[in-house]
């Protein structure tokens, strides 16, 4: 196929397609009659009207298309040449893979176009060391991506505690690791103690036993009983701490041991 005329428009060529009956010529000689006739495929005009022709935009390769069809752009092999490009979301990173020969491919990935299209808002996800893309839906608005949260949410599960009730009813108290002053006592204790009105010192009774226990002085229960009675006329007490309690009961027991083991037996 020739291309025997150019038209011009823009920067797309366009061309005709020659007849392919009489070579372009329009024409046949006949040598018995030494006459020529015009060809009746082409009517004399040497054009196939039935085609076009153009040129692919990338290797210039001539493409024969059906008349009065939308130019194609690229010739077949072109056309199904692959490419990829990154997703213009700032912040998603996916690739968008696409053909040449493909029209209105969108610079944004499914996930994203979708988002987009719901009207959500893309951020950067606030966690440490995290570059994640978070969308928001229309309204809220979110700091951290869905890894980002499951951690914080973990973390934050791991600062609640639990302990015993300092009252001795064996419920147990949960509290977390952030307040200042996480409670002592259940609310049932804590009622019970309102209701009888506040001892002198809340604490005093724990850090007593504590302070003769395992972890202080190491009392027997004849010993605790007697030091007991003896700690008790200090008016001070309620002031002192876990550490001067256990001095003292050490400092009783090996002052008084003796003779108080005597006053057992009677
Ligand atoms: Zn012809
Ligand atoms: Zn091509
Ligand atoms: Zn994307
Ligand atoms: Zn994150
Ligand atoms: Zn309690």
């Amino acid at each position: 196929m020739i291309v025997t005329k150019y038209i011009f428009f823009m920067e797309v060529v366009m061309g005709t397609v020659s007849c392919r009956n009489c070579n372009g010529s329009g024409r046949f000689y006949d040598r018995k009659s030494g006459k020529t006739f015009d060809c009746r495929a082409c009517g004399g005009s040497g054009i196939n009207r039935n085609l076009w022709s153009t040129n692919c935009e990338r290797c210039r390769k001539e493409i024969v298309y059906k008349a009065n069809t939308d130019r194609p752009r690229y010739c077949k092999e072109c056309r199904n040449i692959e490419l990829s490009k990154t997703c213009a979301q700032m912040g998603c990173n996916k690739t968008i893979l696409y053909k040449i020969g493909w029209n209105n491919v969108s610079d944004y990935c499914g996930a994203c176009r979708n988002k987009r299209d719901k009207g959500f808002k893309a951020s950067i996800c606030q966690g440490a060391f995290c570059n994640n893309l978070v969308w928001s839906p229309p309204g809220k608005s979110f700091s951290f991506c869905f890894e980002c949260n499951e951690k914080k949410k973990k973390a934050d599960a791991a600062k609640w505690k639990e302990k015993p009730c300092a009252g001795g009813c064996g419920n147990t108290i949960k509290y977390n690791t952030d307040w200042d002053h996480p409670p002592n006592f259940c609310k049932t204790c804590k009622e019970r103690r309102l209701k009888r009105g506040h001892e002198p010192n809340q604490s005093e009774n724990p850090r007593f036993h504590a302070a003769c226990g395992e972890r202080g002085a190491k009392l027997s229960l004849q010993e605790k009983s007697r030091f007991s009675n003896f700690f008790h006329g200090i008016p001070d007490r309620q002031k002192m701490k876990f550490e001067e309690i256990v001095k003292l009961a050490e400092e009783w027991k090996n002052n008084n041991g003796g003779g108080f083991r005597r006053s057992d037996k009677s």
